[in-house]
């Protein structure tokens, strides 16, 4: 049996799910904390990305701890530097500078002797008996194999790894890919270009949103009363669209669906007038089939006369420019490469080695994978939030991460507790779990014919198929059945 005062508890990365585990982890109690932080500073995905244009494109007191309201948003969709600061400023009222250290990147963790053994890159050594594995999603940036890509002689870089130094007014600047992310820096680059090119290998389908900026009366008015900054963490409206969304992506065919794919066909017929244009940017698959883009200004962006819309191929990347499929040379200054993450590396390219000497790329051959994204067969006293296979969407992960939370609460008080030393899935239930989540993965949008981040390498969506509220039950209270318990 353990004992309970003993436990040492580590968390790794300091993002948006760190910083709430180890906030959490101290409320309660449990002090004997280290987070390891790889970077020299707290945010995760919002000190990684600085592009121009980064917003949320989530509502922003919906994207907040639940805990921390914010009565500061400016806007209604929060733009990302103001998201970063609100991090780094709750990271500090909690007292978390004490608990982390900066600039040391966790390469290995092994559970050996019933404890678990971490170094770092620097060479210092840790142990823990629970690990939080806070890691993040898309955070190793997928570069595109362009022939030629080392050869531009002009500024270059991926939109997450934003180089400063770089002018950008009244430059010729190529954006390529037309994500969540190219779609943002095509809008806030339209008006300082001098020639602005997107390059779209697909087009994508955009949702409208209005993003009206906070009166400083609305703001006093959330600093002054409790109540209504909580009524605005769960708006009634919004929650209920974002319930109407997640029905929809489980469901295909319902009427929140097809409602959801009016709309964005009327956003297109209705905003984009050149008839060649429009058709251009026409997806050929269903609406929210890859992460549906909501933006108030791309489509007004794309149409400003400096702005080009290139849907031919690119053939390879040149000292000047981009060269497309017809021969054209489009001549550049800059490129920016939106072209998204390797978004299943999750804790990788960590090796973590759980018992039995069992690697998690063996675990993970076939795909990453993990019981409600937060357990793994002989990984005992390992716990993801966001891990493989979760809820993903266009709703706020901060809340999906506060439910994780109080699940993986529930595993550590058994430790605590002395119910068990060690705990983990079984992996009987992690195949009978991953069984019913890929049929039903299947069956969602994401499964219905368009290329995405959310499929794996079989094209099978690596996400939460069911409702959220399927979701909300689950993380109530583990079923103790699915789990392996050891003194
Ligand atoms: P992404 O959605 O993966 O989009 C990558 C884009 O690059 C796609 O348009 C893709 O085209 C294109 N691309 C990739 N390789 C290419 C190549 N070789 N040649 C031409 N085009 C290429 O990446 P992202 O836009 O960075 O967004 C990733 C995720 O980050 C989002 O889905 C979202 O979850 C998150 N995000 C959220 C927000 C927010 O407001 N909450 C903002 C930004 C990002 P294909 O479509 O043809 O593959």
């Amino acid at each position: 049996m353990t004992d309970t005062r003993d436990l040492r508890f580590i968390v790794i990365g300091a993002g948006m799910a760190g910083i709430l585990s180890a906030i959490k982890l101290l409320e309660a109690g449990r002090n004997n904390l280290r987070v390891y932080e790889k970077a020299a500073k707290v945010g995760g995905t919002w000190r990684e990305n600085t592009y121009p244009g980064l917003t949320c494109d989530v509502a922003a007191h919906a994207y907040t701890y639940s805990f921390e309201p914010n009565p500061e948003w400016s806007q209604y969709l929060a733009p990302g530097p103001e998201i970063q600061q609100y991090f780094e400023r709750t990271a500090k009222k909690y007292g978390l500078d004490d608990y982390i250290r900066y600039d040391r990147e966790i390469t290995r963790c092994e559970f050996k002797e019933g404890q678990w053994k971490l170094e770092t890159a620097n060479g210092d050594h840790d142990y823990a008996d629970v690990i939080i594995a806070a890691t993040g999603v898309l955070h190793r940036p997928r570069f595109p194999s362009l022939k030629g890509l080392d050869t531009f002689r002009g500024a270059l870089f991926h939109s997450a790894r934003w180089d400063h130094e770089v002018a950008l007014d009244d430059k010729r600047i190529g954006v390529i890919g037309s994500g969540s992310t190219g779609v943002q820096i095509i809008s806030a680059l339209s008006e300082r270009a001098q020639k602005l090119t997107h390059f779209q290998r697909s087009a994508q389908w955009i949702m409208p949103v209005e993003n009206p900026a906070f009166t400083e009366e609305q703001k006093a008015a959330f600093r002054n009363d409790p109540e209504l900054l909580r009524h605005m963490q769960n708006e009634p409206t919004y929650s209920a669209a974002v319930d109407r969304f997640n029905h929809a992506i489980a469901n295909p065919d319902s009427p929140e669906m097809h409602e959801i794919e009016a709309w964005v066909l009327q956003n297109l017929e209705d905003s984009v007038a050149d008839p060649v244009l429009k058709e251009k940017l026409r997806p050929g698959y269903r609406a929210a089939c890859k992460r549906l883009i909501y933006s108030p200004d791309y489509y007004q962006a794309i149409q400003r006369p400096n702005v080009f819309l290139e849907t031919e191929n690119i053939e390879c990347i040149e000292e000047n420019g981009i060269r497309t499929a017809d021969g054209v040379l489009h001549a550049l200054d800059v490129i920016v490469l939106a072209t998204g993450f390797h978004a299943h590396a999750f804790m990788r390219p960590m090796q973590i080695v759980g018992r039995n000497n069992r690697s998690l790329d063996d675990t993970w051959a076939e795909g990453p994978r993990a019981y409600l994204s937060i357990s793994m067969p002989d990984f005992p006293n390992f716990f993801m939030l966001n891990g493989p296979n979760g809820p993903v969407g266009n709703f706020s992960l901060i809340e999906i991460a506060e439910h994780q939370w109080h699940y993986i609460e529930q595993l550590i008080e058994l430790i605590e507790g002395g119910e068990c030393s060690h705990i983990n899935t079984s992996q009987k239930a992690q195949d009978t779990f991953e069984t019913a989540r890929v049929a039903a993965a299947k069956q969602t949008i994401f499964g219905s014919g368009c290329q995405s981040w959310y499929l794996d390498d079989k094209g099978i969506p690596a996400t939460w198929p069911w409702d959220r509220a399927r979701f909300f039950e689950e993380m109530e209270e583990p079923d103790l059945q699915a789990y392996d318990m050891t003194c």
